[in-house]
């Protein structure tokens, strides 16, 4: 009877685990099905609706980018959401942007990236930070890096800015890319080695990285660090393919380039487990930046 009680609990016990293992994977592909396919103010709203739900504050920054030549004006709108967390003098800020290529259902790109910030933004909300952190919903990213260089501009302090990390294409196989590795991040990519042995997850770093909002705080000498978790064998792929001026080799394809900015990114081709992946090693750097600000 005693050893049957016991049975019934573990069971119990294990099935509760996997519920809860089975819910943070749940939660990050509801929100890639919730966001792709939507227009670019669908995607604007469906993020400031989540937001809403979970009662987290935010701060919604416009801006418009006007360029004017000889014969006529073209104006870029964007708007960048903006959670705010910490009360530290410097500043963490992890970023990605919610925009999508033309009329890609931008499921991976970014539909991914936004997904893990929003779990890390209900995840993390109990965390007593030691820096001031900005989690940015980036836009106009896809039209040269718009939001975050606007972000820059209304919202950084270079003195206070401590790291940015950046996440596009979360959403596909079973390996942490990080990059671009180089002097300007060597703060930074002691924390990344941390995290590396702490999650233990397959880990490819690289001195080339497909360009994104990361490439904007590098203009600005700002450390940061872009993460992408991808097939195996993509990393070294796409630094080569960043190394050979964006093009791409035709024997050595990136995988993620095949469906990025196409049609057929949608939410069936997004793994749990890589948003998963994402989200653990994410949170588990973030974590280790707080710890180093004690
Ligand atoms: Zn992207």
């Amino acid at each position: 009877m005693k050893r049957s009680c016991l049975f019934f609990f573990v069971a119990i016990l294990a099935s509760s685990l996997s519920l809860a293992q089975s819910s943070i994977e749940d939660e990050l592909l509801s929100s890639v099905v919730g966001i792709e396919g939507k227009t670019h103010q669908g995607r604007n709203e469906f993020i400031k609706n989540q937001l809403h739900t979970l009662g987290i504050g935010y701060v919604a920054a416009p801006f418009n980018r006007i360029v004017v030549n000889k014969t006529d004006t073209t104006t870029t709108k964007g708007e960048n959401i903006i959670v705010r967390a910490g009360t530290g003098t410097k500043r963490i800020v992890v970023g990605a942007h919610y925009d999508a290529f033309g009329d890609s259902p931008g499921a991976n790109d970014n539909g991914s990236g936004v997904a893990v910030l929003l779990s890390l933004i209900k995840q993390l909300q109990d965390v007593e930070w030691n820096y001031s952190v900005d989690f940015c919903f980036f836009d106009q990213e896809e039209s040269g890096l718009l939001g975050s260089y606007y972000y820059i501009t209304q919202f950084v302090v270079p003195q206070h800015h401590f790291a940015m990390v950046n996440l596009d294409i979360e959403g596909t196989g079973e390996e942490v890319y990080v990059g671009p590795v180089g002097n300007n991040n060597r703060t930074i990519m002691r924390y990344v080695h941390e995290a590396e042995q702490k999650t233990g997850f397959p880990f490819v770093e690289g001195a080339e990285f497909p360009s994104s909002d990361q490439v904007s705080f590098a203009k600005f000498n700002l450390q940061d660090i872009a993460i992408s978790i991808v097939p195996k064998g993509d990393s070294e792929r796409l630094s080569k393919f960043v190394r050979n001026g964006y093009k791409a080799d035709s024997i050595d394809t990136p995988k993620v380039l095949g469906v990025m900015h196409t049609f057929e990114d949608r939410s069936r081709l997004v793994s749990p487990a890589s948003l998963k992946m994402s989200f653990e090693f994410t949170k588990t750097l973030l974590m280790l930046l707080n710890n180093s600000g004690r």
